[in-house]
């Protein structure tokens, strides 16, 4: 038995890799420089960034905003979500997919998610529907697309409004269509782990030309200067109208160039990706110790997380152990997700522990290995000989 790392010997890296790294090249910084030689912001390429994600996605209209919690607001309050509104959602994802909700000042209900694809369930999302149910929050966790078709029909027969959480699956597929032209609104964050970035940045796609309208308008203050959408139209040349409340949720001009130049590369991170999925699932299909994420076949996945999530029941450690070993071996792992109602805030709204199982259960057994674009075939192979010789040291 060789010796672990945790216990003294050699660790299976000399340098840490985490969980996840953005990728920066010559071209991107070429294309934030050019762009600060221009507007700064709302200018120019903004709107060609929007252009660009309507192109990939499909859908009609895109709005980019500062933050993909950014775009989740201005989602939900495009959707009319409000006071006295319940919004489903999946406790298996970053809090903002709930804390959406309570901006609003509606309620976030917690659907269970799937006990192997790990996406919100829809048969816990219907027995979470009430009168009170404005809209969903479903989230593409780890990029795989959730059952849209499914959850849309749900959706239609009792008047909701779709919200996909896709910060984990720009560029994926359903059935062949891109994630952000299917929901009603879909949302995207281009924060620096995700798979394309920003530095932080966001955006909101729809079909819809009246949730479009809305959306501009929540994303800067509410402030319109189109006289067909003023109360009080004047001629005065300065004049514009706050119509409604809304926020400053823009992004500037060169996180766009940023992103747009980052856009160019997705088509190659994604396949690296992939790549990655495919090399850890070979090498931890025939493991029984470890549970492999299971494919959602309507799914054409551009993968943002790699799940590695261990029986508990096959092993003599805690995850916490088997999560610091990793980490002694300079492989530093990350846990997505605590389940969102678990923290202490939503303890405080009255929230309980035991609302969501199989949630739950994915928590304590779950961690993240690293995936991102720039890792290279020796450092996914540590990753593999790490987690079999931690796995060879404390199964039963
Ligand atoms: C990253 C993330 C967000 C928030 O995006 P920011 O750009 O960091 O505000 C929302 N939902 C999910 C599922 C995310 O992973």
């Amino acid at each position: 038995m060789e010796k672990l790392a945790i216990l003294g010997g050699e660790p299976v890296r000399k340098t840490p890799i985490g969980y996840g790294r953005h990728y920066i090249d010559d071209s991107d910084i070429q294309a934030v420089c050019d762009a600060l030689r221009g507007e700064l912001t709302c200018g120019p390429k903004i709107a060609e960034m929007e252009k660009a994600i309507c192109a990939l996605t499909g859908a009609k209209y895109c709005v980019a905003v500062s933050s993909g919690t950014a775009a989740l607001h201005i989602a939900a309050m495009a959707a009319g979500v409000g006071p006295g509104d319940e919004v489903i959602t999946t406790p298996i994802t970053f809090a903002a997919s709930a804390n959406c909700a309570l901006y609003c000042g509606a309620k976030p209900v917690f659907a269970d998610i799937h006990p192997d694809t790990y996406n919100i369930d829809p048969k816990s999302i219907r027995r979470c529907i009430t009168p009170k149910t404005k809209a969903i929050v479903a989230v593409d966790f780890t990029g795989q697309a959730v059952q849209l078709d499914e959850i849309r029909s749900i959706c239609e027969k009792h008047h909701l409004i779709l919200i996909e959480d896709a910060a984990h699956s720009f560029g994926t597929r359903y059935k062949g269509t891109p994630v952000g032209g299917i929901a009603d609104l879909t949302t995207f964050s281009f924060h620096p782990v995700k798979t394309v970035t920003a530095g932080e940045g966001g955006a909101v796609t729809t079909n819809d030309p009246v949730l479009y309208e809305k959306l501009l308008l929540y994303r800067s203050h509410g402030i319109t200067r189109d006289r067909s959408l003023m109360i009080h139209p004047t001629d005065d040349p300065w004049y514009n109208e706050q119509r409604d409340l809304g926020y400053n949720y823009r992004i500037t001009d060169f996180q766009a160039a940023l992103l747009i130049s980052q856009m160019k590369k997705l088509e190659r991170f994604a396949a690296r990706r992939r790549a990655i999925v495919a090399k850890y699932n070979e090498a931890f299909s025939q493991i029984p110790q470890i549970q492999i994420q299971k494919e959602i076949p309507e799914s054409d996945t551009t993968r943002h997380l790699y799940i590695l999530r261990l029986h508990g029941n096959l092993l003599n450690c805690t995850r916490r152990e088997f999560f610091d070993a990793l980490c002694a071996e300079n492989i530093r792992p990350q846990v997505h997700y605590l389940p969102v109602y678990w923290h202490s805030y939503y303890e405080r709204l009255g929230y309980q522990k035991g609302l969501c199982p199989n949630a739950e259960a994915y928590y304590k057994e779950s961690m993240s290995l690293p995936l991102y674009y720039s890792l290279t075939d020796e450092d996914v192979e540590d990753v593999i000989h790490a987690v079999k010789k931690l796995i060879a040291y404390y199964k039963k």
